[in-house]
């Protein structure tokens, strides 16, 4: 090992160990009604950094009664608190300040992301600098949710309201702690909604630190609550609960359905952000050497743990074996490793069970006959969730690892002839999520990005998200569009008055 090499292995080492006193620092309560209080039942569980396997923080263990005291609150600040009833513009200036206190803090918040999640630092600095945007995107918007009159009868004078819906439970994953937040947070203040709010068990400290924001940002109290714990417990007890009027949930398409289920009953509002296997189709007129960055990019960024993530490349025939050959070696310059080391590109998975899950995919793959190009084993250091980037040839639309969503960095190169052969084979999955095409050929792309059935279609990029523009699922990807304009849909009601002239 060279100086630079270790003396980086010095730096890194120290920003984990202050990123973990940081963390260890934080309450190990449950924000609620703009307090910080302990769970009910005084339980606490661990957070491991998954780079480590090491405990980073003990937190507060969420339950049932913890979740019911949280709703209250919430309820409480809906019904007869500030919140929804204040002018526009002042809850504009509360969510600037909450992207002005993210920005503030930003080298921590990474820290934070990166000791909980395992993705590497610039990752999560994007990741911080992306969730600011979306609070000013949304600051914006509070002054903007606007009704409309129709032309009714000459005596009569039509018009709409767009209300808020009260109170949201919000369920997140772990593969954005801090996005997330964003993205279901900022949206429901800036409609006048309530939020209760239930990070991921394997990523509840950003969310923490986020509490305190909102404490310091001064929001009347209930209004954000946040409640630390795990899904069957926490989570399921806020998708069921009867005063919630909405819930909004990322994850997986398993636990959506199970969301949904819950919601019937009191026929809550749902959305739903789920799973993805999306179509990432290569034709043999675009430009190789980007099409094989993007491609490595779609698929191997966040170690493969996003929603979606381009997990079927399909490549047409004529440049398959040189894609494959081109994605291989990109895949192997990736280096493995310390998150918190600048040169690292690609840290570990979130957990022991994910880890063991997309090993098990990728024997999967094998056995039915597809060949590993690269990776499908362990990788990195002695300690933590280590998987190499993985390439996989002679993949076939049928297999499991085609079908069924890896979230690992698991690449399926599947070979196509024609552009009504990718579209038919893009298409041929329960998702919907995203799409990507790389080409030339401009009609070409007009008459893919109407055939794919897929929320998002990228063209020549991948992975390009803006708080401006809807992202969503087709089909069994999910129900609803975050961000974008399309997102106030998800957060208010609309009422219709007729007045008599
Ligand atoms: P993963 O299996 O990749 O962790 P999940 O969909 O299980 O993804 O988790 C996403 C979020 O949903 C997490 O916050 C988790 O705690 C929560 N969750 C898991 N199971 C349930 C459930 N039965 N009801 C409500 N929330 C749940
Ligand atoms: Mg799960």
């Amino acid at each position: 090992m060279d100086n630079s090499t270790s003396s980086e292995k010095v730096r890194a080492d120290e920003q984990r160990r202050r990123g973990c006193e940081v963390a260890r620092a934080l309450p190990k309560q449950l924000l609620i009604g703009g307090r910080w209080v302990d769970a009910r039942s005084g339980k606490t569980f661990e957070t491991i950094e998954p780079a480590t396997e090491q405990v980073v923080a003990a937190v507060a263990e969420g339950g049932v009664e913890d979740i019911d005291e949280a709703v209250r609150a919430a309820r409480a600040a809906f019904d007869d608190g500030p919140w929804p009833r204040m002018r526009p513009h002042q809850r504009t200036r509360y969510l600037f300040k909450l992207a002005e206190l993210i920005e503030a803090h930003h080298e921590e918040l990474a820290t934070l992301i990166t000791l909980d999640n395992g993705k590497p630092l610039a990752e999560a600095r994007a990741e911080v600098s992306r969730t600011a945007e979306v609070f000013v995107y949304y600051a914006g918007w509070t002054t903007k949710i606007y009704g409309e009159t129709h032309p009714s009868e000459p005596a009569l004078f039509n018009y709409t309201l767009r209300e808020p819906l009260g109170v949201c439970g919000q369920i997140i994953p772990w593969n954005g702690p801090l996005s997330m937040i964003g993205w279901k947070v900022g949206p429901a203040l800036a409609c006048g909604n309530t939020v209760v709010l239930k990070p991921a068990e394997q990523t509840p400290l950003p969310a923490l630190r986020f509490g305190q924001f909102v404490l310091e940002a001064g929001l009347p109290e209930g209004v954000v609550n946040i409640v630390t714990g795990f899904g069957p417990t926490a989570g399921a007890a806020l998708a069921r609960h009867p005063d919630v009027d909405k819930v909004a949930f990322t994850g997986s398409t398993e636990v959506g359905r199970e969301i949904l289920r819950a919601s019937v009953p009191d026929l809550k509002r749902v959305s739903l952000e789920l799973g993805g296997k999306s179509p990432n189709i290569i034709f043999a007129d675009a430009e190789l050497g980007p099409s094989v960055a993007g491609a490595a990019f779609g698929i191997f960024r966040n170690q493969g743990q996003i929603c979606s993530a381009g997990s079927r490349i399909f490549v047409q025939r004529e440049i398959y074996d040189e894609f494959a050959r081109r994605l291989t070696q990109t895949a192997e310059g990736i280096r493995l490793g310390d998150p918190f080391q600048t040169e690292t590109t690609m840290g570990p998975l979130i957990s022991a069970e994910q880890y063991e899950r997309v090993l098990g995919y990728c024997e999967a793959g094998r056995r039915d006959g597809a060949k590993v190009e690269t990776g499908g084993e362990r990788g990195g250091q002695s300690k933590g969730y280590f998987v190499k980037p993985t390439v996989f040839v002679d993949v076939d639309n049928s297999m499991r690892i085609a079908r069924e969503e890896i979230f690992g960095p698991v690449a399926s190169l599947i070979p196509f002839t024609d552009e009504r052969d990718a579209a038919l084979q893009g298409n041929e999955t329960i998702y919907g999520l995203a799409a990507a095409i790389w080409t030339r050929d401009v009609s070409r792309v007009h008459r893919l990005a109407r055939a794919l059935k897929a929320g998002t279609v990228w063209v020549n990029c991948y992975n390009i998200i803006d708080p401006v523009s809807p992202f969503g699922g087709y089909k069994q990807s999910g129900i609803g569009r975050e961000l974008g304009k399309d997102s106030l849909d998800l957060y208010t009601q609309v009422k219709s008055v007729f007045i008599k002239l």
